[in-house]
């Protein structure tokens, strides 16, 4: 199987979550935008530069954390095409990632993705445990948030329903914590020689009462459950 984690919104949180996850030998991509228009922070360029280095993906999320469904389409492309080329000049070598602002997309911002140079675009499907047929659509297998039902339910009917994510919907309910749920899934991932990809927003841990001590459990539980080998960044699933 492999493992991948991915992180969302660039926020100055991620520095935490990276240090953590380089602390258990994990690997991962953070999308990150230039600036947010919710108003949370985005780190600074040489923060990113500093994760690059210590060997995570950077991946583009817009210039400033648009949906870009809602925007007319030369604005749509000048988020992509931007979004990119300013984190190129920074980094001073290809993005090759995208993650689409809170999961909306369609089939012409997944075009003018492609078109602009990106290999793949992360969206927020979840209750997988594959990459599917689309880099495009790659999809994930859990948020590190403590969903309630609904929003589970939500995200399941919204990305197209289907038994098979049902019954893992149901297998994320019935684990009772996101521990657990994380251990349930990386377990089945295991049998079935598929993929567990994770994802968060680091501003999120925050707010939640013991948020860090609970990602800080996940993390140990994960680089004993996997080698080192198997832990990917987004753009090594897609390759
Ligand atoms: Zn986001």
């Amino acid at each position: 199987m492999r493992l991948c984690l991915s992180w969302d919104d660039g926020h100055p949180d991620d520095r935490r979550v990276a240090e953590r996850m380089a602390a258990h030998g994990l690997r991962g991509t953070f999308f990150v935008p230039l600036r947010n228009v919710e108003g949370r922070p985005v780190m600074a360029m040489s923060e990113l530069r500093a994760l690059n280095a210590a060997g995570f993906e950077i991946g583009a999320h817009g210039v400033d954390h648009r949906r870009l469904h809602m925007l007319p389409a030369a604005e749509m492309q000048r988020q992509l095409a931007e979004g990119r080329a300013r984190l190129e000049d920074m980094l001073g070598q290809p993005v090759l990632g995208l993650c689409y602002p809170g999961g909306r997309h369609n089939a012409a911002i997944r075009a003018a993705a492609a078109a602009t140079g990106y290999r793949y675009g992360r969206t927020t499907e979840m209750l997988r445990l594959d990459c599917g047929q689309d880099p495009f659509r790659l999809p994930t297998s859990l948020q590190l948030h403590p969903h309630g039902l609904l929003p589970l339910l939500r995200n399941w009917l919204r990305q197209g329903g289907g038994l098979s994510r049902l019954l893992r919907l149901a297998q994320v309910w019935r684990a009772g914590s996101l521990p657990l749920a994380v251990n349930s899934l990386g377990a089945e991932a295991t049998r079935q020689d598929g993929v567990l990809h994770l994802w968060g927003h680091s501003w999120e841990i925050g707010e939640q009462a013991g948020g860090w001590p609970q990602l800080e459990e996940i993390f140990a539980s994960l680089a004993a459950l996997v080698p080192p080998e198997t832990r990917k960044t987004c753009r090594e699933l897609v390759k």
